[in-house]
């Protein structure tokens, strides 16, 4: 199958790239640089779609970039490299004469509100509440196809908690403090924390992609979490246990909101019980369901 990815070269891209190519795939990113094996957004939207059996989005800019202060121009940033890039890629997939198989677009946990009691599948309703909760919103509209092609084309929207692998993510920003010792939980601890392994998000997305009988025009909609609900304080745990650090400096919530603006950190110091249950009964296997074997193969090493 040939595949193309928006976004491809970043953590989730390079994972799923690994895993599609060893099934024997062919890869083409689209990408805001030229390069080898790439073509940019700029060339979708004036040459349209290159022939292709599944198209993926994974393209966004990084929600967490430490380094970009929470202002109107990093929202902007933020909304318009999703919603922007799915528009051009749901356009393409439209006007191309072979048309892929599969559209998979990949955005957020973050349209489930946050809630330490309620537990969301993805049959849950959600109505917009927050900057992120819009942006979601915004992001998956932005993927709809025109009813006859809706017909041609099965489209998936996974929503991914916190994305945990080895060389990108969150994890690649908190390994450093708590190697040092100096991790702790965020906020109360007691908030739910999503997550799903990077080599199980690549295997949702992949399995999204085989071809299916006749697409509905409705999303087929699959949670991208590990069924194991945990909460931060046993995240910050476990990743302490194997990581054989000590964990006894909490962060306070009122830090997360002055640091990164309070409409992002809410992504650190709220959560939502998120359940796979459709993704489950997709078929799919996990292959780290639980946070044990998860860091292990991430940091136990
Ligand atoms: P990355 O931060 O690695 O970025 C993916 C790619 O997006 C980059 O390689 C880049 O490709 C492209 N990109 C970055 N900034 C922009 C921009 N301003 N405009 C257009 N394209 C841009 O993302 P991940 O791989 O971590 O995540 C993939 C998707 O999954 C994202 O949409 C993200 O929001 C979502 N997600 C990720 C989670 C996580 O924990 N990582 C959690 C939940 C959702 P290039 O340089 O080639 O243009």
């Amino acid at each position: 199958m040939r595949v193309v990815i928006g976004g491809g070269s970043g953590f989730v891209g390079r994972e799923l790239t690994r895993l599609l190519k060893s099934k024997g795939h062919e890869i083409t990113f689209i990408s805001r640089q030229p390069g080898p094996g790439k073509i940019t957004w700029a060339d979708v939207e004036s040459r349209g779609l290159p022939p292709c059996e599944g198209a993926v989005n994974l393209a966004g800019e990084n929600i967490m970039n430490p380094l970009r202060w929470w202002n109107e121009s990093y929202k902007k940033d933020l909304v318009s490299s999703r919603v922007n890039t799915t528009r051009i890629l749901a356009q393409a997939i439209a006007a191309s004469p072979t048309p892929p198989h599969s559209w998979v677009l990949v955005t957020g946990v973050a349209c489930y509100k946050p809630s330490l009691q309620t537990q969301y599948t993805e049959e849950s309703e959600w109505t917009p509440f927050d900057f992120l909760s819009r942006l979601v919103k915004e992001w998956e509209a932005a993927g709809q196809l025109p009813e006859n092609s809706a017909k041609k084309t099965r489209r998936v929207i996974i929503r991914p908690g916190a994305v945990l692998g080895r060389d990108g993510g969150a994890m690649k920003q908190m390994l450093i403090p708590f190697w040092l010792g100096l991790g702790g939980t965020l906020g109360s601890g007691r908030q739910p924390f999503p997550w799903i392994h990077v080599s199980d998000l690549a295997g949702i997305i992949a399995h999204a992609l085989e071809p299916k009988e006749e697409p509905s025009t409705e999303p087929d909609v699959f949670n991208g979490v590990a069924p194991a609900l945990n909460t931060n304080f046993e995240f910050t745990k476990e990743l302490g246990k194997t990581l054989k650090r000590p964990t006894i400096f909490p962060v306070p919530g009122f830090f997360l909101d002055v640091f990164l603006g309070s409409e992002r950190a809410v992504i650190l110091t709220q959560g939502q019980k998120v359940v796979p249950k459709k993704t489950l009964e997709s078929g799919f296997e996990f292959q780290y369901p639980d946070l044990t074997s998860a860091l292990k193969e991430i940091v136990g090493h």
